[in-house]
C-alpha cells in the first residue's frame, strides 16, 4: 500500500506532483489535506519501504513551498520555465542548498504523533499570523513589520542552528549562506547566457538581492516566510522569537508563551514590547549588512531579555495555554 506512494512521491516531476496535485493554483486547504494524507502513507513511522524517508522529506519540501499561493505562484513560473522540481534534500524553498552535515526542520520528528503535533502547531502559528496581519495586509506598516520579523527570525534561526550544531540552511538569512552566494554566480551566468540567447528582456533569470529582498515586497510571501521560520524556531528549537527565550519543552512552552504573534505578546511583556515596531524591528533589513557592537537587534534582544526576566515570576505563573 504504501510503496506506490513512496514511488510516486520520489517519480513526479513537480512539487505539485508529488503532493498528488496538477500542475495549476491550488487552494491551500486542499494542499494540507494532501500532505497529511501522502505523510500518513510514507512518514518512516508508518511505512518501512525503502526511500520512505526521502520520499517524506520530499513531500515535506514540496508542501512548505506550496503552503502559500505565493510560493504556488513562484513554482509554477519554475514549471512553465522547465525547472519543475528540485530533488529531495536539494530543494530549500528559498534558493538554500543542502549542506553538509545535520540539519533539522519541522517535520524530522522521530515519530509520527511528534510530527502531528508540529503540523499543528504549524496551523495554530499561521492562523494566529493570519489574525494579525489580515485586514493590515494592504497597510505599509504591516509590510514593514512583516520585513522586519523576516529578517529577526531569519538571524535567530540561523542563531539557533548554530548553537545546536545544525548546518546552513535555506531559512538562514541569505547573506549568511554560502548557498546565496553561489546561486547569485549560477544566476548571473544563466542572466548571460539567456541574453546572448535572445531570451524576451523582462524573462531572463533575476538575480537574487540580498538588501532589497524583492520577495518580501509581497505580504502573502512574507508571511509564508516567517510561518517557515517562526514553525522552525517553535518546534525545532523551543524558541520563542518575542519572548526571546527557549523553553524546557512543548508543554513549557505551551503553557508560559502567550502566542505566535507580537501582539499576543503585549500584553503579557509590555515593558520593550510596545517599542520594538519603532525603535528596534524598523532598521532590521534596511541598510543591510552587520552593523558590529551597534546592532540595534541585539539592543533590543537585551533589553526584551531584561524585562522578561522582571516579568518572569509573573508569567511563569499565568500558566497560559
Ligand atoms: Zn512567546
Amino acid at each position: 500500500m504504501a510503496e506506490p506512494a513512496v514511488a510516486r512521491v520520489l517519480g513526479a516531476a513537480t512539487l505539485f506532483g508529488r503532493l498528488g496535485l496538477p500542475d495549476e493554483s491550488a487552494d491551500p486547504g486542499a494542499v494540507r489535506q494532501q500532505y497529511r494524507k501522502l505523510a500518513l502513507l510514507v512518514h518512516p513511522d508508518k511505512c518501512t519501504a525503502q526511500g520512505a524517508k526521502e520520499a517524506f522529506q520530499a513531500l515535506s519540501e514540496a508542501f512548505e513551498r506550496l503552503s502559500s499561493p505565493a510560493g504556488q505562484a513562484a513554482h509554477l513560473l519554475e514549471v512553465a520555465r522547465g525547472r519543475p522540481a528540485p530533488a529531495a534534500g536539494r530543494g530549500e524553498a528559498w534558493g538554500g542548498a543542502r549542506a553538509e552535515g545535520a540539519q533539522a526542520r519541522w517535520w524530522d520528528t522521530r515519530t509520527w504523533e511528534e510530527f502531528e503535533e508540529r503540523l499543528r502547531h504549524r496551523d495554530r502559528a499561521e492562523a494566529a499570523l493570519r489574525r494579525q496581519f489580515a485586514g493590515r495586509v494592504a497597510a505599509r506598516l504591516a509590510g514593514r513589520r512583516l520585513r522586519g520579523q523576516v529578517r529577526a527570525a531569519e538571524r535567530s534561526v540561523e542563531h539557533c542552528d548554530r548553537g545546536a550544531g545544525l548546518a546552513e540552511s535555506g531559512l538562514w538569512p541569505p547573506e549568511s549562506r554560502r548557498a546565496g552566494r553561489e546561486a547569485e554566480e549560477e544566476a548571473r551566468a544563466a542572466r548571460e547566457r539567456a541574453e546572448r540567447a535572445g531570451v524576451l528582456p523582462g524573462l531572463e533569470p533575476e538575480l537574487p538581492n540580498f538588501d532589497e529582498r524583492p520577495e518580501l515586497d509581497d505580504p502573502e510571501a512574507a508571511m509564508a516566510r516567517l510561518l517557515d521560520l517562526v514553525t522552525h524556531l517553535r518546534t525545532v528549537h523551543l524558541y520563542c522569537l518575542h519572548c526571546g527565550c527557549r523553553y524546557d519543552s512543548p508543554d513549557d512552552m505551551a503553557r508560559n508563551c502567550p502566542g505566535v504573534t507580537e501582539e499576543e505578546h503585549e500584553g503579557a511583556a509590555a515593558v520593550g514590547m510596545v517599542t520594538s515596531e519603532e525603535t528596534a524591528l524598523a532598521p532590521v533589513g534596511e541598510g543591510g549588512g552587520e552593523a558590529p557592537g551597534g546592532d540595534p537587534l541585539e539592543a533590543y534582544m537585551a533589553e526584551v531579555d531584561a524585562a522578561l526576566e522582571r516579568e518572569d515570576s509573573a508569567r511563569r505563573k499565568r500558566r497560559r495555554r
